[in-house]
């Protein structure tokens, strides 16, 4: 139904002959808001009750929604009124939003190949084609690969060292597949918990090799990936030299807040750097503990076994033990506290039908107690619900005409539900996810901006968009947030300091080692879409030179790391892995100057307010985060709270 009224509504913005904001832009982004409002609720529904209703009424329409937009992304019509528009005297007079809504579009069409001639057209969308196919194959490969492989140990001295949920799990599998003994395959829940705690070391060995080298020459050569690998990297080569950039790395920071390659790969080295240091000294914590274990050369297979041992050694908690102390009701006040100290904002439980039973809803008002939005939560796991935590708009923050809208958020998490007649009780891992969901939330949520396209989260980079989320998480790990929200479950005692201070080492455990692969990841990335070699091998060849020159543990020559490499070959971050470490630095920048005045300060709360969370994709990122800090973003933060100073 609105489908086919916004197609009647595009039909006559296509042919409007003297586009304006008002009766071309504005229309437009209201077609888009009906049809988004609507397809929300449907997508939103299907995921945390996926009845076979719903699943029928989503998957009736998801093609529709699908061809709509990727429609509406190839209309030169539209294209046509939003060049006029840009190159018209009213372009000057617009605000900055809006001429940056603009200027978004025309780039999303440039990006999508409008504009260019019918002859490259063509090869565009064959391109195209081409890599949504190798794509899938990439994914497929690996899939088959991993599915391809078990390890089948009919010894029971095999099993050493591994924990029974491991154990009884492998016993399951070789049931099924009417084997004796265990069987444990290469999906990551079987494979990764095996390299932690199995004692023997062939076997290790002999695990890690057939992971490592899935969907490689060194496996089933049918699920070798190199073909697609290179194929992929000379398709995308190819589609950046065709809309005028010089490599695929330019395309895809196009719409980033990095602003180039070159930016990019500073500020990985810088990481590296400073890590480095800090992984050669766990590395060598990990060659003093390899010795009880009479390993003398720790190779790659070693690394997360040693590692779990020593973690058991400095860090003798367990999750339930932290989890006593955080119950729903004081985790929940504690953090709607935290942001009306920082924000102003109340936040009121309301009745409202809803989905489910335990879904509760609230609304936000402002200092003044005028309402601004609401939202639901729905914080727990329960059958036919889709598992992860996540924020979904469900209406966005828009004016059109005079009619103006607050905006409602869906918060969905997938926490362990109370039983019985008793309160849920989070791990310390499931506080920071709602913090990071709630932070999302709030960036939607707390927005100014009543144009549509950019409101909220809406139009923000995506190398952006975790600022928000992940600069809640640091309240985590403050004391001063933290305590108040700790009451033990039987002595309603507050956690003891100390169990907090073990909390916060063990986040720091080997974070050296980690963040120097997390690096070689991304520069691996960046360097192999800014340069185009017709040599097959370039692929591996580069991984190892980076590698060299800032790996501390090297893997094996056989490791076919990129054969598996999903988020840049399938995903969609090729040229964006750096993206994960670049929200973090904003994240921890943001955060340390919350530090420098007190981390409950309104003052700084509402300056973080006004120049960040309200702006939305209103201005670049980089003029939001310079306006709250007076510079650029610098490293220092996250090193220093990553236990890398
Ligand atoms: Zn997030």
């Amino acid at each position: 139904m609105i489908i086919k009224e916004n197609k009647k509504n595009i039909k006559q913005l296509e042919n409007n002959p003297t586009p304006n904001w008002d009766n071309f832009v504005s229309k437009l982004e209201e077609c888009d808001e009906k049809l988004s409002r609507a397809w929300s609720q449907i997508n939103h529904l299907n995921a945390v009750i996926n009845s076979p209703d719903l699943r029928s009424e989503y998957n009736n329409n998801v093609t529709k929604i699908t061809k709509y937009y990727s429609e509406l992304s190839q209309n030169e019509k539209l294209f046509l009124n939003f060049k006029k528009i840009k190159q018209s005297k009213e372009f000057k007079k617009l605000s900055a939003t809006r001429q940056k809504i603009i200027n978004d579009e025309l780039l999303g069409f440039k990006l999508g190949g409008i504009g260019l001639s019918e002859n490259k057209k063509k090869i565009f969308k064959k391109i195209k084609v081409s890599l949504s196919k190798l794509s899938s194959k990439f994914e497929e490969n690996i899939l088959d690969a991993t599915n391809n492989y078990y390890l089948n140990i009919i010894d029971k001295n095999d099993l050493l060292g591994l924990p029974d949920f491991l154990i009884n799990d492998a016993k399951k599998r070789a049931v099924e597949k009417k084997k004796s003994g265990w069987i444990f395959t290469l999906d990551y829940p079987s494979y990764f918990p095996f390299m932690q705690y199995a004692d023997n070391r062939k076997l290790r060995e002999n695990f890690y090799h057939a992971y490592s080298t899935r969907a490689s020459e060194l496996g089933d050569k049918k699920f070798d990936n190199k073909k697609n690998i290179n194929e992929i990297l000379k398709l995308k080569h190819q589609l950046a030299k065709l809309i005028g950039y010089k490599n695929y790395s330019e395309v895809s920071l196009a719409t980033k807040m990095a602003s180039s390659s070159n930016e990019v790969i500073n500020f990985l080295d810088k990481l590296a750097k400073k890590a480095r240091p800090y992984a050669v000294k766990d590395m060598n914590d990990l060659k003093k503990h390899a010795q009880k274990y009479g390993i003398k050369k720790i190779e790659a297979w070693d690394v997360s076994f040693l590692s779990e041992k020593l973690r058991n050694e400095i860090f003798n908690f367990k999750d339930s033990e932290i989890k006593q102390f955080f119950p729903r009701k004081k985790v929940m006040s504690g953090l709607f506290q935290l942001v009306h100290k920082l924000y102003g904002i109340s936040i009121i439980k309301k009745k409202a039908d809803t989905w489910h039973k335990d879904v509760e809803f609230y609304e936000i008002k402002d200092k003044v107690k005028n309402v601004i939005g609401y939202f639901y939560l729905d914080l727990f796991a329960r059958e036919n619900k889709r598992g992860g935590a996540w924020m979904d708009e469900c209406i966005s923050k828009y004016k059109f005409n005079d009619e103006i809208s607050n905006p409602i958020a869906y918060l969905t998490c997938n926490f362990s539900s109370p039983s019985g007649n008793k309160d849920a009780y989070f791990t310390h891992d499931e506080v920071i996810t709602l913090f990071h969901e709630f932070g999302h939330g709030l960036h939607h949520l707390l927005t100014d901006i009543t144009d549509y396209s950019v409101s909220g989260i809406r139009g923000v980079e995506w190398d952006a968009v975790e600022l928000p989320s992940q600069f809640m998480e640091n309240f985590c790990w403050d004391w001063q947030v933290i305590k108040s929200m700790t009451e033990h479950e039987h002595t309603k005692k507050q956690m003891p300091k100390n169990l907090f201070d073990k909390l916060i080492s063990a986040k720091n455990f080997q974070s050296g080692l980690q963040t120097l692969r997390q690096v070689e990841f991304a520069l691996y990335d960046i360097k192999l879409h800014m340069k185009y070699s017709s040599n097959h091998n370039y692929y591996m060849n580069l991984l190892h030179k980076v590698r060299r020159e800032i790996a501390v543990v090297i893997p094996p020559k056989s490791n076919r790391f990129p054969n598996n490499f999903s988020h840049i070959f399938a995903g969609g971050y090729a040229a964006g892995y750096f993206s994960y470490k670049w929200a973090e630095v904003l994240s921890a920048d943001v955060y340390s100057e919350f530090e420098k005045y007190n981390v409950l300060s309104p003052k700084i709360g509402a300056k973080f307010k006004n120049e960040v969370l309200s702006r939305g994709g209103s201005r670049p990122m980089m003029k939001s985060f310079i306006a709250f800090l007076g510079r650029k973003p610098k490293i220092d933060s996250l090193l220093k709270y990553s236990g890398l100073s």
